[in-house]
């Protein structure tokens, strides 16, 4: 899976959950790397809303 801000891959755990995060816009979730996550925290919505 993809992160939808850097497009770099994520992976996942062995159980299968990503490692990183959701975010949920317009009832429309976004896979998010975990650094993406900490740095855009604030504005993270807004980009995915533009895209
Ligand atoms: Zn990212």
């Amino acid at each position: 899976m993809k992160c939808e801000i850097c497009s770099k891959e994520i992976g996942v755990t062995f159980l299968g959950k990503l490692k990183g995060n959701y975010v949920k816009v317009k009832g429309k979730q976004y896979p998010i790397c975990n650094s993406c996550f900490k740095e855009n925290k604030s504005s993270i919505k807004e980009s995915l809303v533009k895209k």
